[in-house]
């Protein structure tokens, strides 16, 4: 049998934000598989910041997509046409073959998901590497002890409504969450644990997190650099410690802004800043999957999703995600498990 497959090609690098232009929806013939070879059809596709900094020229920890060819980033399928031992047609699994319909790969790039621990998307979510950022992050990177004020900047977003559950659970005793608008605020308290919000576009990023963090904070996860690492810096307490996991706010900069202008404060308060990348990180895999899987079925931890139908809006996922169109995970659905 052979399968058709409409896939997501770079076709010019975007210089700020990316537009549509910049992208191709293409119609490819996908290959039988060889030996040791399987095709699958994608389900859930998970669009992702990162991906922004692989649209442009030049290394990074990643390689750069490249134009013509179609893109990469997580998914999950299932195997139907399989000349691979041991992956029976069937199979439900991951794989970094994304932004496309069907997949050719080699099995062993392919690992078999265990659904009955939860559906196979949250794979793409909570139990992956967007669940794994934010708990490396609390255990390793920057670790939260007993009774810490933790404060998490994209607190509405996927590593962000995770990580102040999780830290909650490691023992933080206040945990601060900062997101963009009223309704993402309101969420961050109601639906993510947070004992406060700061909505960051309601202006005075710095006066707000000192209202909401009187005693100042120990620990500071920034998914956002920028405004929101300057405003954590000056209220760092001593010993203070920040992972700094990502900052969206300069992915689409077309030169990036001067640096935080306090940072001498990390000197007289003894931060310790340090840079996180997950992929350090999967030997946590294991306890961390079985401990979030029983926090998800005792329903302790709340994983939410939101959810772009369709392979031809895959790129208006992505760009909606860049703006903070998503509250939780930003999924692609192709297809039901
Ligand atoms: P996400 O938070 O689900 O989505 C991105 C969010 O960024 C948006 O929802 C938006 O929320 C916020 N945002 C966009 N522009 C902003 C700005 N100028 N200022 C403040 N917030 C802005 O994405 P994610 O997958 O969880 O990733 C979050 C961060 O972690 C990203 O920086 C990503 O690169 C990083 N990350 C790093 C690693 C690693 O290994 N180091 C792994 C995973 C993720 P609002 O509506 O609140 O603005």
């Amino acid at each position: 049998m052979t399968f058709t497959s409409r896939e997501w090609q770079l076709t010019s690098r975007p210089v700020g934000e990316p537009a549509p232009a910049d992208f191709a929806l293409v119609t490819a013939a996908v290959p039988e598989p060889g030996p040791g070879q399987i095709v699958v059809r994608n389900t859930w596709l998970s669009v992702d910041p990162y991906m922004r900094g692989r649209m442009n020229e030049g290394p990074s920890y990643i390689p750069q997509f490249e134009l013509g060819e179609t893109m990469t980033g997580s998914a999950v399928g299932v195997v139907v046409a399989s000349g691979a031992d041991g992956l029976p047609l069937g199979a439900t699994v991951a794989h970094f073959a994304g932004w496309r319909e069907y997949a050719l790969l080699d099995a062993a790039a392919a690992q078999v998901l265990d659904t009955a621990l939860a559906p196979a998307q949250a794979y793409l979510g909570v139990l992956g590497t967007t669940g794994l950022t934010a708990y490396a992050s609390l255990k390793d990177t920057a670790p939260v002890r007993e009774g810490d004020v933790v404060f998490v900047s994209g607190a509405a977003g996927a590593v962000g409504s995770i990580a102040g559950q999780l830290a909650k659970k490691l023992g933080a005793a206040k945990v601060i969450g900062s997101a963009g608008g009223p309704e993402k605020a309101r969420r961050l308290v109601e639906d993510y644990g947070y004992d406060k919000a700061v909505d960051y576009r309601a202006g005075d990023l710095p006066g707000r997190l000192a209202k909401a963090a009187p005693a100042g904070i120990d620990v500071y996860l920034d998914n956002v650099g920028g405004d929101h690492l300057q405003a954590a810096l000056g209220a760092m307490n001593l010993n203070g410690r920040v992972a700094l996991i990502g900052a969206i706010s300069v992915y689409n900069a077309t030169e990036l802004p001067p640096g935080p202008n306090n940072l001498p404060l990390a000197i007289g308060k003894r931060i310790t800043l340090r840079g996180m990348n997950v992929g350090d990180h999967f030997g946590l895999v294991p306890e961390y999957v079985a401990q979030a899987a029983g926090w998800l079925k005792d329903g302790s931890l709340r994983a939410d999703e939101t959810v772009v139908d369709g392979i031809e809006h895959t790129l208006d996922a992505f760009l909606s995600m860049m703006r903070g169109g998503n509250t939780g995970k930003m999924l692609v659905r192709l297809a039901q498990n």
